[in-house]
């Protein structure tokens, strides 16, 4: 893709995504469902409490993700994430587990 092509992206989803992904592969989540519903659920929740950051060029994209990716900032984002968590193993979406690995 070239630097200039024009994209969409929500730098705080992308931001949201990694971290979620990281919290369920660390050892605090061994127990929380690494399914693919709950793992979206737990994104979609945390997005919906924390605004959007969109940009339609990868320029606008590496330097929006520069200001948010402070400690202040991921601190404020894994809180909602910690407690979008919380809710999601408190009401998955499916009946029984599913996938525990
Ligand atoms: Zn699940």
């Amino acid at each position: 893709m070239n630097m200039s092509d024009p994209i969409l992206i929500n730098v705080t989803e992308e931001i949201v995504r990694g971290l979620v992904s990281f919290l369920l592969r660390g050892p605090e989540y061994q127990t929380f469902c690494k399914c693919e519903i709950c793992e979206l659920d737990a994104v979609a929740l945390t997005l919906n409490a924390l605004p959007s950051k969109y940009v339609t060029s990868m320029e606008s994209r590496d330097e929006a993700f520069k200001m948010m990716n402070t400690p202040e900032n991921i601190e404020r984002i894994n809180k909602e994430i910690i407690h979008a968590l919380h809710v999601v193993s408190k009401h998955p979406r499916h009946k029984a587990e599913p996938t525990s690995i």
